[in-house]
């Protein structure tokens, strides 16, 4: 069994702990590994080392910042499908998801290359008689990242690249539930030439976290995962006086028109809902059939029963099992709770079972009709591959429904109405919008825009806002006694 190292001072080193976190294959349940929950002294370290580096860090040139990144998107490739299949053990994600899991976030490593650019202040000259001021954009010091079970790769290169291509140094705590394919992507980052100490990794949950919150040489916050905890890191590194983006949880909305084509429907709201076993915070999890287009919902029916999830190496299957037996447990008592509160119960995934695989968290694939916004299947994030149908008798009817929801990671519109588009993506209250697109994430050279309460802060992950996040801008204005137009003359008011 392999005890997950901890990527401590620029070393990869065994906790010195006695509490260990097992990692599990959840298509079997077998424990692969185990992740220490790092001591307070190590903690101590990583952000003492951190803050050291950082001194260092920062005086290195942009460009050759922004040249650890190009040989580290290579590396990432060269290593794509190894590391992809990591990951696709440690959470079932089929290989072809986990490959794209990857390639999201290599796709910032990519733009973190492009820092320099992104790192350009603003000059005006002659702001007064011989006076110009000029801005220039500075890392903040220690960021950190705190990351969720169900992207191993993509999130934990939404953050460091772009804050260690900024200058800053980084402590990552990625979730104890899949820390194995994080570790590898910090392998090929110290191959890629990364100083010691640029990037961190510590293993752990709460008390790990609580460290990073509390401590004064933190800077900065990411924080990607679920409601409670996001509105916790928010109100507690917040109340620190830190920076935080925090990324929560979602229920996210696609609207079909009658108008649109039925067969891209049916695809895209299969492969939306139950796609990584439903677990991605842009799923499409309630579908909104607006008028006759309901008539489509026995069709849905049909083609979700094709579905069958399976091992990540069985080509046949659409998906993988949910992270846990925790997590499968929750996803099955909210079905229970979805039928005994009226919704009709369409496809049913409890007791689901895949040949050869007995012990694994299988959930089959689920439908629900006639979901109203009073039901808890409606209120909670299930995070299964669960979809909740509702009907409405108009698009006005149907923007009303999503945005009176709370959350606003993404939503999507399927039409054939120029006119409808342009009247759903203007009012919806939701930062991700998709018009005949059910997973609207926009690439890093935009940035992730989740609204309400699917985010707390103010600058989001990746792109420009990134940038914004983990730097301060520093404005200079200078004058240079050139002329005899210069006064010399001592001033007691501000000068009009
Ligand atoms: P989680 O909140 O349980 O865990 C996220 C991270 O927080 C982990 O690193 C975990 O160790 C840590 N953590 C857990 N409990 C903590 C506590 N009490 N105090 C401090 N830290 C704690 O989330 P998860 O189950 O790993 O991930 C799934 C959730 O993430 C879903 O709700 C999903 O919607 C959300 N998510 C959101 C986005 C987004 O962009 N909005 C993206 C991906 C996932």
């Amino acid at each position: 069994m392999k005890n997950v190292p901890l990527y401590l001072a620029g070393e990869f080193v065994q906790s010195q702990t006695d509490s260990w976190i097992d990692v599990t294959n959840p298509a079997t349940n077998e424990v692969i590994a185990r992740a220490p929950n790092t001591t307070p002294a190590e903690m101590r370290k990583a952000i003492d080392f951190a803050a050291e580096t950082f001194k260092t860090w920062k005086e290195v040139p942009v460009s050759e910042r922004a040249r650890v990144m190009l040989r580290y998107q290579a590396l990432l490739k060269e290593h794509h499908d190894e590391i992809a299949e990591i990951l696709a053990q440690e959470t079932g994600k089929t290989f072809d998801d986990a490959k794209g899991d990857l390639w999201r976030g290599i796709e910032v490593v990519e733009h973190a290359a492009n820092v320099a650019s992104m790192m350009m202040g603003e000059t005006v000259e002659n702001v007064a008689r011989e006076v110009d001021t000029h801005s220039w954009i500075q890392p903040l010091g220690v960021c950190t990242g705190i990351t969720p079970f169900n992207f191993p790769a993509m999130i934990p290169l939404w953050m460091f690249p772009i804050a260690i291509a900024c200058g800053n140094t980084f402590i990552l705590k990625p979730s104890e539930q899949d820390p194995l394919t994080p570790t590898r992507l910090a392998e090929l980052f110290e191959q890629a030439g990364a100083p010691k100490g640029v990037l961190q990794v510590v293993h752990g949950g709460k008390e790990q976290v609580d460290t990073l919150l509390n401590d004064p040489v933190v800077k900065a916050i990411s924080f990607v995962g679920s409601v409670p905890v996001g509105r916790y890191i928010y109100e507690t590194g917040t109340r620190n006086m830190k920076r935080v983006q925090s990324f929560a949880g979602a229920k996210n909305h696609m609207v079909i028109m009658p108008d649109a084509d039925k067969q891209q429907v049916l695809n895209a709201l299969v492969g939306a809902s139950v796609g990584a076993a439903g677990q991605r915070c842009m799923a499409i999890s309630v579908a909104v059939f607006v008028g006759e287009a309901r008539q489509w919902i026995p069709q849905l029916k049909e083609a979700m029963a094709k579905v069958r999830p399976g091992a990540w190496n069985d080509s046949g299957a659409s998906y993988g099992p949910v992270i846990s037996p925790k997590a499968k447990e929750r996803v099955e008592a909210l079905i229970a709770t979805g039928e005994a509160q009226g919704a009709q119960l369409l496809l049913d995934g409890r007791n689901c079972t895949v040949d050869g695989l007995p012990n694994g968290n299988w959930v089959g694939p689920t439908l629900f009709a006639g979901v109203t916004s009073e039901m808890d299947i409606y209120n909670e994030e299930i995070f299964g591959p669960v979809l909740c149908c509702s009907e409405v008798d108009s698009l006005g009817e149907a923007i009303e429904f999503i945005n009176r929801s709370p959350y606003g990671n993404g939503t999507s519109i399927f039409t054939g109405s120029g006119g409808a588009a342009r009247r759903f993506q203007h009012e919806i209250e939701v930062g991700q919008v998709g018009v005949n697109i059910p997973i609207p994430v926009p690439l890093p050279f935009f940035s992730f825009t989740g609204w309400k309460g699917s985010f707390y802060g103010d600058q989001h992950a990746y792109g420009k806002q990134a940038v914004r996040f983990y730097t301060e801008t520093k404005t200079v204005t200078s004058r240079w006694f050139s002329s005899e137009a210069t006064s010399t003359e001592a001033n007691f008011s501000i000068q009009l």
